[in-house]
């Protein structure tokens, strides 16, 4: 038996996989690793825009469906892709075996669309891969204690891949999609944007977390958890891409590393409450009972002819919409001359920076740059690596660009000198 050169988890996206030419082009460069000596699994999303249309499709027959169901229909997609693959590798004359969720041991919570990995039972796998063949393992899904399917969220099939490569004690996950890597901001969204050769662990999660869809943020999690290397590169091309690791100390910080942007923001304001010390713990408690996860907040107290009010407002992704407007709704109908406002057009833009925290001023040029574009301010919320401003969604990729060129992201920087 030949040395195994490193044992590597390969994760290939919708676009990737997206056409018959695709699939066979994604075969042979699984096949290429297995020749240079490495140790395959793969991961593969459903093809192209798959996912999207299963979910349109039960849109059409139920206005509020059960989770197992959307969970056992958007699990379809990756059981086309991965049989594909897998095909094609053979074809080749690479033993592959495509793994629904399940075959692959993939064990998770019952909280059905977005459920959390509990554990990987890697036996089948090990088996597998011992014997010389490639796993071409079903993104995004796996299945409960009770042998229910239930998928891990919009874009879950990093974290499928993070959770394996973690499991299987991989030596590195690679992300292959359909970018050279991670960019300093979308590169859809500003041409000049830059490809950053590394980034730390915890700038990547905020990044994923405030809307760089090229990562799912709980891939980013898991690997840091794990001190697991994460390559993100493009399946088309043959350069090296992005790392994502842990930095143990920068001498060098920049303070902006990247913006980002997330369209699918509502923001809600309570206005007129009574401003009694229950009030905030009180609503944000029946939001989290709804099961909303609140983003910005912000409090306001002014001061009335009828004594002190409160004003409440806070963003949710626009899936919470609904749920967050029945319990915003039922609170100002038991809060005499409260009242409501929604805003449903609302995005979130954001720039991150490990290095921020050291730069006085940077929030204040966030705030220039958008006075200077005349972006209105709705909400600010800012933490030690970001500054998040939601703005009229009609303006949030010109906040993103405003952004990108107050920091002059574009330009290359010195190299940073790493302290380790
Ligand atoms: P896949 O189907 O391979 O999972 P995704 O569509 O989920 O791919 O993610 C890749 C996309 O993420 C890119 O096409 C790009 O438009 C978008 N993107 C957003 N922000 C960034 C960023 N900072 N760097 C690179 N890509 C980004
Ligand atoms: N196919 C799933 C989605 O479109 C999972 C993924 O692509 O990562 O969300
Ligand atoms: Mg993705």
């Amino acid at each position: 038996m030949r040395p195994v050169m490193a044992r590597i988890v390969l994760k290939y996206g919708g676009t990737s996989v997206g056409t018959a030419a695709r699939v066979r082009a994604v075969a042979d460069l699984v096949a290429a690793r297995c020749a240079a000596g490495d140790e395959v699994a793969v991961v593969v999303s459903a093809m192209g825009h798959a996912t999207d249309h299963l979910v349109d499709l039960m849109a059409q027959v139920s206005e509020r469906p059960p989770g197992r169901e959307v969970d056992m229909l958007l699990a379809s997609g990756e059981q086309v892709s991965i049989a594909l693959v897998a095909a094609a590798l053979e074809g080749l004359g690479v033993p592959a075996r495509s793994m629904l969720g399940f075959q692959a041991g993939m064990v998770t919570a019952a909280d059905h669309t977005r459920a959390a990995i509990a554990r990987v039972e890697t036996g089948r796998l090990e088996a597998l891969l011992a014997e010389g063949i490639v796993p071409v393992v079903a993104g995004f899904q796996g299945i409960t204690e009770d042998g229910e399917v239930t998928t891990l969220g919009r874009g879950g099939s990093d974290t499928t891949a993070v959770a394996l490569a973690v499991a299987l004690k991989a030596d590195r996950c690679e992300i292959c999609t359909d970018v050279d890597g991670v960019y300093t901001t979308d590169p859809r969204v500003v041409p000049e944007a830059r490809l950053l050769p590394e980034v730390a662990y915890d700038e990547m999660l905020e990044l994923a977390s405030l809307g760089a869809k090229v990562l799912h943020p709980r891939s980013v999690e898991l690997a840091a958890r794990s001190n697991m290397p994460l390559v993100v590169r493009s399946s088309f091309g043959s350069h090296p891409g992005t790392i994502v690791r842990g930095v143990d100390q920068l001498e060098i910080r920049h303070p902006v590393t990247g913006v980002t942007v997330d369209l699918d923001q509502v923001r809600l304001v309570l206005r007129g409450l009574p401003d009694r010390p229950d009030i905030p713990p009180s609503l944000f408690m029946a939001l989290a009972q709804a099961g909303r996860n609140v983003d910005v907040i912000t409090m306001l107290v002014r001061t009335g002819p009828g004594g002190d009010q409160l004003d409440l407002g806070f963003t949710v992704a626009s899936g919470d919409r609904k749920a967050a407007a029945e319990v915003a709704t039922r609170w100002v109908a038991s809060h005499q001359g409260a009242t409501l406002e929604i805003d449903d057009s609302v995005a979130k833009v954001s720039i991150v920076g490990a290095g921020m925290v050291h730069h006085p001023g940077v929030a204040a040029g966030l705030f220039e740059a958008l006075e200077q574009a005349a972006i209105p301010i709705r909400m600010i919320a800012t933490s030690e690596i970001k500054v998040s401003c939601v703005v009229p969604r009609h303006l949030g990729l010109a906040a993103v660009q405003a952004a990108h060129r107050r920091f002059a992201l574009h330009e290359v920087r010195q190299p940073r000198v790493l302290a380790r």
